[in-house]
């Protein structure tokens, strides 16, 4: 991802992104539980968990197609078994990446692919970075994957700068001016999911 050159995606690989994505966000369940239980309804954990642990039972399924269909698949699966906002958003950013990386993506390909999603993201949730969602760390990690600094670096440090936000979308909006002081939930999970693509792509020989 940092590298610019071209990613050689093989089954392995799809299938270490699979695996370590999905059992990073499972064994953080219980975080994401209480960071939910403080601005919102503490389902995160579980919803994220539920969802990932159904990406997991079909692995095999998944890691045998080329990358964008894998990355469809996972995406269907999240739509189908997270539930909450956050399952449909999730589910719109890995079925955009889908429909918008190659099979063998570059570093201007990520930067595209992940524009594209993120635009998807902010269609379905008719949200815009700046409240206090997901989208605060992931907006900025697609532009230090353009600027060619890392990644997993530039989404935990956006998910501590929602600390101070006050949520305008979502449940925590609820709270109005209460929900300011927390992390919120769904961009620490977005920040564990770079976090753990960008290490099995450090991992590329
Ligand atoms: P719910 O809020 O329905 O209980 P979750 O707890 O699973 O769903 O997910 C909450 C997270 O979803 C929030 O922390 C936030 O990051 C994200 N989220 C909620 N609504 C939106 C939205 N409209 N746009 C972007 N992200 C959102
Ligand atoms: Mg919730």
């Amino acid at each position: 991802m940092q590298t610019g050159t071209a990613t050689t995606m093989d089954k392995a690989l799809t299938r270490a992104l699979i695996e370590t994505v999905s059992r990073r966000v499972i064994d953080h369940a219980d975080e994401l539980t209480a960071l939910d239980q403080a601005i919102g309804d503490g389902d995160h954990g579980l919803n994220m968990k539920r969802g990932f642990e159904a990406v997991l039972v079909d692995l095999d399924i998944h890691a045998a197609k080329p990358l964008p269909e894998a990355l469809k698949a996972v995406g269907m699966a999240l739509v189908m078994k997270v539930g909450g906002a956050s399952g449909p958003l999730y589910g719109t950013l890995f079925l955009t990446l889908g429909k918008t990386l190659p099979s063998q993506p570059g570093r201007d390909d990520l930067v595209a692919g992940f524009a594209a999603a993120i635009d998807a993201v902010k269609a379905r949730g008719k949200s815009e970075v700046g409240q206090k969602t997901m989208l605060d760390v992931l907006a900025p990690t697609q532009v230090a994957i353009a600027e060619g600094r890392d990644p997993a670096a530039a989404a935990a440090e956006a998910s501590e700068a929602t600390i101070p936000m006050k949520a305008l979308r979502g449940r925590a909006s609820f709270l109005g001016d209460r929900s300011i002081g927390h992390m919120d939930p769904g961009a620490r999970s977005s920040a564990l999911i770079i976090a753990a693509i960008t290490e099995v792509l450090g991992r590329q020989p």
